[in-house]
C-alpha cells in the first residue's frame, strides 16, 4: 500500500473557500511528499442528496487530483464493528445508558477535564445493565486508560489533550466520528493527516484509540482555518463563499484557486506550478480573513 494523504469532507452541502483552501493545503502535503492523495466521504451523519457530486466537482474545479476510487464511511460498517468487537473483547468498552441530559448535570469527576464524560456508566454492575437495556438502547464508550495523550504536530509541535471515555458508537447506532477515521486511515494506508485545527483537540483521542488498536499514528498537521470578517469560522451565511456563489459573481475557480494560493503565499497558477515553492514551516499560522467581494 503507498503512503498516502487525504482529504474527508462531510457531504452536507456544498464545500465554501475555507473547506477548498483545506483540501489545498492537505494536496499539497500530500503530493509535495510523493504520498498518494486520497478522498473519502464521511457521510455517517449530516449527508444531504448530492452534495457528494457537487463537492467532487469543485475539488476536480480547483484542481485538486485524487487517486483511486472514493470511499464512503456508510460502505464501511462492518469494519467498524470488528474494530469495536476487537476492543471489547479487550475489555476496553463500556456501555452508557446516559442521556445528553444527564451527563451536563451530573457531577464531573475530581481532576476531570472540563466536557470529559463524568464516568457515570463505567462500573455498572451487570443486573443494572440489564435493566437499562430494557429503557433505552446503550451508546459504546471506550474505557479510556489514560486522561490525557500526546501527539506530533508539524505545525503546532508537541500538542497534549484530552482523553476520556468517548464515544465508539452512539445509542442510535451510528459510529462515532473518532473511531471511523481512525480505522479508515490505517485501512487505507494514510500516514499523514493534515485538516483544520477546529481538530486538533480530538487529536489525542484519535492517536490514543490507534495504539490501542495496534493502528500507526499519522503525522499531524493542522491549519489555519478561514474566518470571516468577525473573527468567526467562515460559514454559508457569509455571502459568496461557494464555487457557485462565487461564478455567479463573476469569479471563476480558477480565480478563487489563485486567492487561495495567495493567502498561502504561494505563487499564483496550478496547484502543481505551486509544488515548488511548498514550503510547509513557511505557512502562514494566523486564519485567513475573508473578506466579502
Ligand atoms: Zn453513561
Amino acid at each position: 500500500m503507498n503512503r498516502a494523504g487525504r482529504f474527508a469532507p462531510s457531504p452536507s452541502g456544498e464545500l465554501h473557500v475555507g473547506n477548498l483552501r483545506t483540501a489545498i493545503l492537505a494536496w499539497l502535503f500530500a503530493r509535495s511528499t510523493g504520498r498518494d492523495f486520497l478522498l473519502r466521504v464521511e457521510d455517517l451523519d449530516r449527508a444531504r442528496a448530492g452534495a457528494e457530486a457537487e463537492q467532487l466537482r469543485d475539488l476536480a474545479a480547483i484542481g485538486v487530483t485524487w487517486d483511486g476510487a472514493v470511499v464512503r464511511q456508510t460502505d464501511r460498517g462492518a469494519v467498524y464493528g470488528e474494530a469495536i468487537a476487537r476492543l471489547t473483547a479487550a475489555g476496553l468498552t463500556y456501555e452508557c445508558f446516559c442521556t445528553r441530559r444527564e451527563i451536563q448535570e451530573a457531577p464531573s469527576a475530581p481532576h476531570a477535564p472540563q466536557g470529559a464524560y463524568p464516568g457515570t456508566c463505567r462500573n455498572l454492575d451487570p443486573a443494572e445493565v440489564e435493566f437499562r437495556r430494557s429503557n433505552r438502547p446503550a451508546a459504546i464508550r471506550l474505557r479510556a486508560e489514560v486522561a490525557e495523550y500526546t501527539v506530533r504536530d508539524v505545525l503546532h509541535g508537541e500538542f497534549t489533550g484530552v482523553v476520556d471515555d468517548f464515544v465508539l458508537r452512539r445509542n442510535d447506532g451510528v459510529t462515532a466520528y473518532n473511531l471511523a477515521v481512525v480505522v479508515d486511515d490505517a485501512a487505507q494506508g494514510i500516514d499523514q493527516v493534515v485538516r483544520g485545527d477546529d481538530l486538533l483537540s480530538s487529536t489525542p483521542r484519535q492517536a490514543y484509540l490507534s495504539s490501542l488498536l495496534h493502528m500507526p499514528v499519522p503525522e499531524y498537521a493542522h491549519v489555519p482555518l478561514v474566518v470571516n470578517a468577525d473573527g468567526a469560522r467562515l460559514a454559508k451565511r457569509d455571502g459568496a463563499v461557494t464555487l457557485t456563489d462565487l461564478s455567479r459573481e463573476g469569479v471563476a475557480a480558477a480565480a478563487v484557486r489563485d486567492l487561495i494560493l495567495q493567502s498561502l503565499g504561494l505563487p499564483r497558477g496550478t496547484l502543481e506550478s505551486a509544488l515548488s515553492a511548498f514550503r510547509p514551516l513557511d505557512l502562514p499560522r494566523e486564519p485567513w480573513v475573508w473578506r466579502r467581494l
